[in-house]
């Protein structure tokens, strides 16, 4: 039996972090067994469901690089299937139309209340089949087993067990004929041929009612994984006011998708006390059975720290990949004449940035024709008996043909030298000059890569601003 696992959203809003790590759980246990990884989007509720909401599910997935063998395939597509199902389960006598109005429901259900017993539906409908008020339109109700238990063991969570006296008999299809949450589910895991249904633990009472549906239409059951919520930092479910919650949100701050999924994949889940995973680890390496069972506290500090991590030890090339979009956000023209290859930057930049954006924002000197210059620093460091070893290592840099950091080293060691002043004095003011600001990455091997036209430009406006200088 080939492993058939799926990550079915309902797009009602951003793709969030803990949908992520399901999708990421669901994705590795096919990669792990050889099997097939599927997309489907629970769009059923019409009202809710948005275009930007798929749309933001698809560009996630892809960021993620959580690729998916079948699919994306759209519920609202498949009304015609579930329609057939539901007839199907009514002509079987196993669902019934219900003709109850709200208000003998509500009647019901305080009656219940009253007597200290739990609110589910009487059944009045499947004994009182005659009895079909004039212009109601009926809902189909799912006749669940009355006596029993659905018992079934959760690769997480172990063994479960429900009465199904404590199950209604629950609404496959609304009185307007849509299939509900339940039965679209249900039909689209058979057809699908889903043979681990891993999901949200917030599912996990719709699980035994799932089972008893698929069990009447004589389907295979799927093995299930419950998997724990997110928590924020105050022991809450994760959501919006604890921050970012949204994948897209992360890419655009600038964390790298190797990161995030390193991060969430450790969320609840541990292999000894290693850290850091590549994916060919994560697939080698997954249990699905040593999941937590209890929720998992997001700690941004820790993505952050695999985000360095990786985008220390990455491919520069693979890490500039990523870093173009944050270019592009800035307005910088990262292929424009004169600026240096992106990698390059990476490779200078990777030891000082925590996130991407990070790095766009501290290397936008690479790719702007004019920069400005930091009042403080120039207040700092530009001093008027600097502009004679300033004028001098403009002329030094003008006549140097090795344009290397080591060869712009020496120059500026000369140069201090000769005018016997500290390294730093020239260092400092011809950081400033060259990147606007007082700190960048080592001064020889920013000029190098900024390149001779555009240090040796900055310069000479720095010492313009030298010679305005007071004495
Ligand atoms: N569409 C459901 C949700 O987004 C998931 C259903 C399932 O995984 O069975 O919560």
């Amino acid at each position: 039996m080939t492993v058939c696992t799926r990550f079915a959203p309902s797009p009602t809003g951003y793709l969030h972090v803990g949908g992520v790590r399901t999708a990421l759980y669901s994705w590795l246990y096919a990669k792990k067994t050889g099997g097939r990884f599927i997309l489907r989007i629970e769009d059923t509720d019409r009202e809710r469901s948005t275009q930007a909401s798929v749309d933001a599910i698809l560009a996630g997935m892809a960021w993620l690089g959580l690729d998916y063998d079948a699919g994306p395939f759209y519920q609202t597509q498949r009304f015609e299937r579930y329609h057939a199902v539901i007839q199907q389960l009514l002509a079987e006598g196993k669902a019934y139309h219900c003709y109850c109005t709200k208000e003998r429901l509500d009647n019901l259900r305080e009656t219940q209340m009253q007597a200290k017993q739990k609110p589910r539906y009487d059944r009045h409908c499947l004994h009182h089949p005659q009895d079909k008020p004039a212009g109601v339109q009926p809902v189909v109700r799912f006749k669940n087993p009355q006596v029993g238990a659905v018992v079934f063991k959760d690769l997480i969570k172990g063994v479960i067990s429900i009465n199904n006296s404590e199950l209604d008999d629950l609404i496959i299809a609304r009185s307007d004929g849509a299939p509900t949450y339940n039965l679209t589910v249900v039909v689209d895991d058979w057809d699908m041929c889903i043979t681990h249904v891993i999901r949200g633990d917030d599912h996990i009472n719709n699980t035994p009612r799932q089972i008893n549906i698929l069990q009447a239409l004589g389907a295979t059951l799927p093995a299930y994984a419950h998997v724990p919520m997110i928590l924020g930092d105050d022991g809450q479910r994760l959501s919006k006011r604890h921050g970012a919650v949204s994948v897209l949100q992360y890419q655009e701050a600038g964390f790298l998708p190797q990161a995030l999924l390193n991060y969430l994949v450790r969320l609840g889940w541990a292999h000894g006390d290693q850290e850091v995973f590549s994916i060919e680890q994560m697939i080698d390496l997954f249990e699905i059975e040593s999941v937590n069972k209890a929720p998992s506290a997001f700690n941004t500090e820790k993505l952050l720290w695999l985000n360095q991590h990786y985008i220390k030890t990455l491919p520069a090339d693979v890490v500039a990949e990523h870093l173009m979009p944050q270019m592009d956000a800035l307005g910088l023209a990262v292929a424009q004449e004169g600026a240096p290859p992106l990698a390059a930057v990476v490779q200078l930049q990777a030891e000082r940035a925590k996130t991407l954006k990070e790095m766009a924002q501290n290397s936008r000197y690479f790719f702007q024709d004019v920069i400005e210059l930091d009042e403080t620093a120039v207040k700092k460091h530009f001093r008027a008996h600097l502009l004679a070893p300033m004028t001098d290592l403009y002329h030094a840099l003008a006549a140097l043909h090795d344009w290397t950091a080591a060869a712009i080293h020496q120059v500026i060691v000369d140069i201090a030298a000769q005018h016997v002043v500290n390294m730093g004095k020239i260092a400092q003011p011809l950081r400033i000059a060259v990147t606007g600001r007082s700190m960048s990455p080592s001064i020889d091997a920013t000029v190098a890569l900024l390149g001779k036209p555009r240090t040796l430009n900055r310069l000479q406006h720095a010492l313009v601003v030298l010679t305005a200088l007071p004495n």
